[in-house]
């Protein structure tokens, strides 16, 4: 019987801007994984009132923050399923070393443990500079352009319907270089965290989307390749 593939169970770390969900996506597809967005998990049980969500939508409700357990309990019952088999990649969880602790603790009592902690790292001044030129048309919010790398026709006006284009408040440069200061606060201890576990991976995430991709499809690819033997 041929052996079963060796499971890819991933963290992906990366500051705003750092395309993680283009990346997530593609890793998926690459290697069968589930992507677990943990914010999205939450919202969904929260809309669905499963019984972690309504204990979730109590502490919400009074405007606490949700226990880490709850979270634990909802990714272990996610990582169950199915399409978890080959593995999954976690996006948004853990975002402290007490979360990071108690994620390795639940995947132990599952028999798991995490291959790999991906980071897509891109200096301030790039993410300030991707997320800054963006503008976005009054009419139709998918209709998105960029002042530097996909500037519209006219200055400040849509191509597809002449509307006027404008700057979401989550795209100024104050609102974003706070962003990345509690980016760093909170990922900082992390980032030492794993890496002296020996699981972190990084990536240079200023270079080109593709090239981003290659690099880590193909460290993944050779990581597996590792554990298989
Ligand atoms: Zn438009």
């Amino acid at each position: 019987m041929a052996p079963a593939v060796p499971e890819l169970n991933l963290v992906l770390l990366g500051p705003p801007g750092a395309g993680k969900g283009t990346q997530a996506d593609r890793l998926r597809d690459d290697f069968k994984l589930a992507h677990i967005s943990t914010g999205d998990m939450l919202r969904g049980h929260v809309a669905q009132g499963t019984e972690l969500g309504l204990s979730a939508k109590g502490f919400m409700d009074r405007g606490e923050l949700v226990p880490d357990s709850v979270i634990i309990d909802m990714i272990t019952e996610r990582i169950a399923e199915a399409d978890a088999r080959d593995g999954f990649l976690l996006d948004g969880f853990p975002r402290t070393r007490a979360q990071a602790d108690a994620l390795a603790r639940a995947l132990g009592d599952s028999g798991r443990r995490l291959t790999a902690v991906v980071l897509v790292d891109v200096p301030d001044d790039v993410v300030v500079r991707r997320l800054s030129g963006r503008r976005v048309c009054v009419k139709n919010a998918s209709h998105i352009y960029h002042v530097e790398l996909d500037p519209p026709k006219h200055e400040e006006v849509c191509d597809q319907d002449g509307a006027r284009l404008t700057q979401r408040d989550d795209d100024r440069e104050d609102t974003i270089r706070r962003r990345l200061e509690v980016y760093h606060d909170q990922t900082a201890p992390l980032i030492d965290y794993y890496e002296e576990l020996g699981t972190l991976r990084r990536f240079d995430g200023s270079r080109p989307v593709e090239e981003v991709h290659d690099h880590i499809r193909a460290t993944l690819a050779t990581l597996r390749l590792e554990e298989s033997m």
